[in-house]
């Protein structure tokens, strides 16, 4: 059974009971060896979030998937209390299920629970959340999040003004954004500027966690007090073509997970679990979560190095100006990421079909200026063509 450990997006699975109660399902699962599974016991650690006085499990439930009773009560049992949906996840069923849940085992005190709103116009923003409660069956939210921010602007004085009205209202408790968008940096520069955010999920991993710009951004991020929580923490591709070596009992999906966690500015990784052996093997891999191993580190940048021409990092600014149509290179990757590797088929072509004509242009479209430009040599042209091909 291939092993791997699937991080958090906005990404849907299907999974059902039985996939669930399977251990180490499709999606497979991060294996701990016996011994430090035996050594791991007791609730997931906690950590504050940023300055905002509030404290999270370190390790985060992604729920975009199609969640069922015995997964969140799997999550509720490994001691993980912060939850992250969004209105989106499994059309709206994430939300549904987590309300059910709460309804039923009356916990929503005992959750960190956090949506987000993929419509950025403040009257959307406002009034979907309304929605999101009803479907949660809760009066209030913990965190409200801008899903997939990629535009620093939209963090102005009409959205400082929602949100602080949000709060007053006793909607939402913090506000911020998630962003793994091409333009993410742009709004991790932008949130300590501003004032008013409280806290950031984002895309980081140990492919981008050399990206002087990107620390330059985290640093300004903690020092303002933002609490900051990484997501895709596996660098998108799953290495189900390398032996993986053990390290006293770790994987390399663990060293992946460690390196994140001994970030000091980072509160807790989000991450989707599909199964109950990743619940426990992650929230173990959580209760071990400092000492990052020379080996392990040196596995990690030796395969980062062999597989980066392969994932594509998102950083829209390198390449998309190189591309006179106004092809959208990060998003047609990251929806055959979707596609590809994490089986999520039919989503990605939903996302696809919602894109401007104009970005998901590849027809006639020369991409070696793009290509050129490329850091990492990725194959761009020949990379969005077959996303198009598969996604239309
Ligand atoms: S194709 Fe290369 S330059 Fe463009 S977003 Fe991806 S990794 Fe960055």
């Amino acid at each position: 059974m291939k092993t791997d450990h699937r991080d958090k997006d906005q990404t849907e699975t299907t999974v059902s009971r039985r996939d669930f109660l399977a251990t180490a399902g499709a999606a497979g699962a991060v294996a701990l060896a016996p011994g430090v599974l035996d050594a791991a016991s007791g609730p997931v650690p906690t950590a504050n979030l940023g300055t905002t006085g509030a404290r999270v499990s370190v390790l985060a439930a992604g729920t975009a998937f199609n969640l069922t009773p015995i997964a969140l009560r799997s999550i509720a049992r490994e001691g993980i209390t912060y939850w992250d949906t969004a209105q989106s996840y499994a059309g709206g069923n994430s939300e549904k299920e987590i309300g059910k849940y709460f309804a039923k085992h009356g916990n929503r005190k005992d959750v960190y629970l956090v949506t987000k709103c993929g419509n950025h116009a403040v009257e959307s923003f406002t009034s979907a959340l309304n929605g999101s409660l009803e479907s949660l069956q809760t009066d209030y939210v913990d965190t409200y999040f801008l899903h997939n921010l990629g535009d620093p602007d939209r963090l102005d004085d009409e959205m400082k003004a929602c949100q602080e009205k949000l709060k007053k209202e006793g909607k939402i408790r913090y506000f911020g954004f998630s962003s793994h968008h091409g333009r993410m940096i742009d709004v991790l520069e932008r949130a300590p500027q501003v004032g008013f955010v409280d806290t950031i999920m984002f895309k980081y991993s140990f492919r981008n966690m050399d990206d002087p710009r990107l620390q330059k951004a985290m640093d300004a991020c903690a020092e303002a007090g933002i609490g900051l929580i990484a997501m895709k923490t596996q660098g998108g591709r799953q290495p189900t073509d390398v032996t993986v070596p053990a390290w006293e009992g770790y994987t390399r999906h663990q060293a992946a997970l460690k390196v994140v966690w001994e970030d000091e500015r980072i509160s807790a990784i989000c991450s989707e679990m599909v199964n109950v052996q990743q619940v426990k093997d992650n929230g173990a891999a959580a209760r071990l979560r400092r000492g990052v191993g020379y080996l392990e580190r040196q596995d990690l940048q030796e395969y980062a190095i062999e597989t980066n021409h392969l994932h594509c990092r998102g950083c829209a600014h390198i390449c998309e100006s190189r591309v006179a149509a106004g092809t959208a290179v990060a998003d047609l990757m990251r929806l055959k990421m979707y596609h590809d590797e994490y089986g999520k088929r039919r989503y990605a072509r939903d996302l696809f079909a919602q894109m401007p004509v104009a970005a998901r242009q590849v027809d006639g479209v020369d991409f070696r200026d793009a290509e050129t430009a490329c850091p990492f040599g990725l194959q761009v042209g020949n990379m969005v063509r077959d996303a198009v091909s598969k996604l239309a």
